[in-house]
């Protein structure tokens, strides 16, 4: 049976945290759920009672948006894997577009981040994706294959395990416009299709969810697609009932073909 991750990232958001719980704790079972809030509230949000119970159950992590690329230091600013995993993260987003795009994060930065992220027991989630133009110009699978395969150089195979991978294509980001449910499905294949030939079946097994204008309207048919692992959700996932809505699609799923 698929088990579907249904993850939120908050950005430079933050919903009322002990509401938002609250509201979350009563989505269904059957789904991974994690939440990625700006770096202040992981250690708030991890030690909610209905947080932990889920956790321990697996169904519910809390992550960092980020990672530093260094262990300490003198890079102000910067949070490492270590002290994020102490604050109660599960996860770390690495690579997510707004950061190569507003930070200038690099394919190696990128790549760096993993390998910390993991030495320090995060499970990196890897975001790829296309610009606009990269995808008017035919290069969607080149860009996000070369990008998935720089991000995971270097790895074991038991660590290329603990990691799942995000495609976003840049231009349905935050724009309401999502890929149509056959070309994320393309593209989601041809990111375990990279993996897969660098590391070889382990591939089959990794998470690889769909990111960009993910809502209650469309996620059915996304998740549906056979490499859709799952949802990275920015906007939709700051409003409780409508992320719950999702969380609810992607159990119903689930449990439908587990029967
Ligand atoms: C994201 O930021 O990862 C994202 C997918 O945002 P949105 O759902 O708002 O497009």
């Amino acid at each position: 049976m698929r088990q579907l991750i249904i993850a939120g990232n908050w950005k430079l958001n933050a919903p009322e945290i002990k509401d938002y719980v609250s509201k979350l704790s009563a989505a269904p079972d059957g789904v991974r759920i994690v939440i990625f809030p700006p770096f202040t509230y992981i250690s708030e949000m991890a030690r909610y009672p209905e947080v932990i119970e889920r956790q321990n159950k697996m169904k519910i992590e809390v992550g960092a948006q980020d990672v530093s690329e260094r262990d300490s230091g003198a890079y102000t600013g910067e949070v490492s894997a270590a002290m994020l995993r102490a604050a109660g993260a599960g996860y770390a987003l690495i690579g997510h577009s707004e950061r190569r795009r507003y930070h200038g994060e690099t394919d190696g930065a990128v790549q760096r981040k993993v390998k910390r992220a993991l030495d320090a027991g995060l499970r990196p989630m890897i975001c790829v994706g296309e610009t606009e133009s990269e995808r008017a110009g035919g290069e969607t699978l080149r860009v996000i294959s070369a990008q998935i395969t720089a991000a995971l150089d270097g790895l074991s195979p038991e660590e290329i395990s603990l990691v799942a991978a995000a495609y976003e294509p840049v231009w349905a980001i935050g724009t309401g416009v999502s890929a149509s449910p056959i070309d994320a499905q393309n593209a989601c294949r041809a990111v375990r299709g990279a993996i897969g030939a660098r590391f070889g079946a382990v591939s089959a097994e990794l998470p690889v969810l769909y990111g960009g204008s993910m809502n209650s309207a469309n996620a059915a048919e996304l998740l549906a697609q056979l490499d859709i692992d799952g949802g990275l959700i920015g906007s939709a996932s700051l409003d409780a009932p409508q992320f719950c809505e999702i969380i609810k699609i992607a159990a119903e799923l689930a449990a439908s073909e587990e029967s």
